[in-house]
């Protein structure tokens, strides 16, 4: 029965006579169960022993869903999903019925509403009844996945560079790190880092705009060379790293792909003349002795021996010799 019409007022002196103590706790009752009407959680009454329900609130009603006259008698279980029943009855039975303290649990009504119930056994002299609250976790969930999706787009955000929509130097750390957890778990990978050869003759001779330009272009070739699972980050002004998870064999081959990619096609400046760029290729690959850090510096001197060459070329050093140490370990 709904809390609000249970008999009151008008009945009020027939029920209690004119007993001003007893009108006074009857208003008082009254009052309550219109504030347990209105409330906005959901509020049940059932039996402690058969779990079926005999008073509930208007929001009770809607979050369940039904007409009163399905709720009159049914059992509380009965309005969850199937799999929450067992949960409820087994918490019911074991931890209320034993610790009689408050129960709380998150669990999803019958019509996929999410909620959080609370169970509160109450103790008359005659009988045992159990206080059902239901709270909607909607509103919850849905500040929760907003706050969520802010967060994803903050650390996009922040692991990404404004110029040309790569990863940056933060997101770079954190990918190498992520690179180097696989690594340990038997997936390697290589390190290159590649940066554009005479990029400052570019600035000094078509401006900084147009070198800002080819940053771009140069990092769209290079993306284009990846695969999803892939990272390609912009380290710093001209210079690029990408991370592949590849075996050792190809990262050279691999490397001198993604160099005439950049070679291989000339940039068209808005005078009408025609830019074309080289990068050099400094690369390296995991070994469970070396920390990222390591990796990269060898990478980097791999870069600086391309550069000596006479760049718009790929180097990749031997592998580092394995010590009496690094194999104790
Ligand atoms: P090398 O072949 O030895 O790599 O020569 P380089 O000229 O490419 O290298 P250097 O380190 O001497 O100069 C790099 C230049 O890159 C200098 C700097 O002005 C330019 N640069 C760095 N960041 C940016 C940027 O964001 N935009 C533009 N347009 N230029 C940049
Ligand atoms: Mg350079
Ligand atoms: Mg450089």
């Amino acid at each position: 029965m709904p809390f609000s019409r249970i008999p009151e007022a008008e009945n009020a002196e027939g029920l209690l006579g004119d007993h001003g103590v007893s009108i006074n706790t009857h208003k008082a009752l009254r009052r309550l169960r219109r504030l347990v009407d209105s409330w906005p959680d959901g509020v049940l009454v059932c039996d402690f022993g058969s779990l079926c329900i005999y008073e509930w609130n208007s929001a009770a009603r809607h979050l369940i869903d039904a007409r009163g006259a399905a709720i009159k008698g049914s059992r509380l279980p009965q309005w969850f999903l199937s799999s929450d029943r067992r949960i409820l009855q087994r918490r019911i039975r074991q931890e209320l019925a034993e610790q009689g303290d408050t129960l709380r649990h998150n669990l999803t009504l019958h019509n996929d509403t999410p909620v959080e119930i609370t169970l509160v056994p109450m103790r008359d002299t005659d009988a045992t009844s159990l206080i059902v609250v239901l709270r909607d976790r909607r509103p919850y969930l849905d500040h929760l996945h907003k706050v969520k999706r802010k967060l994803a787009e903050a650390e996009e955000m922040i692991s990404q560079d404004a110029l040309t929509g790569l990863l940056n130097r933060f997101g770079f750390e954190q990918a190498i790190e992520e690179f180097m957890t696989e690594a340990r778990h038997g997936t390697p990978f290589a390190l290159m880092i590649a940066d554009i050869d005479h990029f400052k003759d570019i600035n000094d001779t078509h401006g900084h705009q147009w070198g800002d330009e080819a940053l771009k272009v140069v990092a769209s070739r290079l993306a284009e060379q990846l695969r999803d699972d892939d990272a390609v980050a912009r380290y710093g002004g001209e210079e690029f790293c990408i991370l592949m998870a590849i075996p050792d064999t190809r990262v050279v081959e691999i490397a001198e792909r993604v160099r005439h990619a950049v070679s291989a096609t000339p940039i068209g400046l808005a005078d009408g003349s025609w830019l074309t760029l080289t990068i050099s290729i400094g690369a390296t690959y995991y070994q469970p002795a070396l920390s990222a850090e390591a990796m990269f510096e060898r990478a980097d001197e791999a870069l600086y021996e391309a550069k000596e060459y006479g760049r718009n070329r790929t180097v990749m050093l031997q592998p580092l010799p394995v010590t009496a140490a690094d194999e104790e370990e």
